[in-house]
Order: structure tokens, then sequence, then C-alpha cells
């Protein structure tokens, strides 16, 4: 969704919304409910996607190695040499959105922004607002209306760029 902007390759030497400190495992992304039994055929675990209703959530998974001070949690979905390891069409949007999220403060739902991605900084924000302004707001509004589950709780980490209208 943001690749006019975030290559494919940076993304891939990071990985770091695919690993995961104990207080960030809400981050985990959710999946549609079509999906969970796929995903955890094709991961082989049956306790890799968690339901609670109509959401559905990939749980992160201990890491078996990992540097001093790294994160301890990681998707069950990353390989840690290759990277994801989820077919174009189980990987869940909240991914492909990274490092935007849609958020629930109050009453109202906002685009958002994950300041901790290591590739947000003034240039990025400014580059992802016109892109929300030329079309890329529509596109998740449109998302938003098909999978309300991408819909998360408002953390403070994250910098609001634009609220998402009443009709959503
Ligand atoms: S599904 Fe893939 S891209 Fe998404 S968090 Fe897991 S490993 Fe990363």
């Amino acid at each position: 969704m943001l690749k006019s902007v975030l290559s494919e390759k940076t993304c891939g030497q990071c990985r770091n919304c695919c690993v995961f400190y104990s207080k960030s495992r809400w981050e985990t992304p959710s999946v549609p409910v079509e999906n969970a039994e796929k995903i955890r055929s094709f991961l082989k675990c049956e306790t890799v996607v968690e339901e609670n209703g109509n959401i559905c959530k990939i749980q992160s998974v201990a890491r078996s190695e990992f540097p001093d001070g790294a994160e301890e949690y990681k998707c069950p979905a990353l390989d840690e040499n290759s990277g994801c390891t989820l077919p174009a069409e189980l990987k869940p949007i909240e991914c492909s959105m990274w490092p935007l999220r849609v958020m629930k403060d109050g009453l109202d739902v906002y685009i958002t922004l994950a300041t901790g991605c290591h590739a947000v900084d003034d240039d990025f924000t400014n580059a992802v607002n016109l892109l929300l302004k030329n079309g890329l707001y529509e596109k998740i509004s449109e998302t938003v209306k098909k999978d309300r589950a991408i819909i998360r709780d408002y953390d403070s980490s994250y910098l609001k760029l634009m609220k998402i209208t009443e009709e959503n």
C-alpha cells in the first residue's frame, strides 16, 4: 500500500514490525476470519491465530535467539533469516498498511502513523500525508468498511494523521 514511499527492500532489511517487546505484543496483526484456518494450516500450528468473536489475531511467539535488548517475541510467520513466510493472499492487510494503522480514540477513528517505525521521519510523514490526499485515504476507508477488525484502540506512540469520517 505504501510501496511508492517505502520499498520492500527497506522493510525486508528491518522487520522491526514483525518482532515485539512483551508490552507491544498487542501489535500483532489481525486477519480476516476466513483466513484464520488457512494461516493455521500454512504455519502448521493450531494456536497461531486466536479468535475472539469476529476478531482473529496472529499470536506472537517467543524468539529462540535475539540480540541483547531486542524484542523477545516475534510473529510466528516471520523467518528470522528470510522474512515473512506468508503468501500474498494470506498476508494481513495491517502488514500491508504498515506503518499506518487505523485507531479509535473515543468515538473517533483515525489513520495513524507508527512513530516507532525506523522509516518514519518528517520527510516520510509528509510523503504519506500527500498519498492520503491523493487516494490513499479513500483506499483505507474502503478497507475499514470491509474489515473492522483492523480498528485498534488508540496508542499514544502513534501519530494521528487523518480522521476517518462518520459513514465508516
Ligand atoms: S504476517 Fe508477515 S509481515 Fe505481518 S507481522 Fe507476521 S511476519 Fe511480519
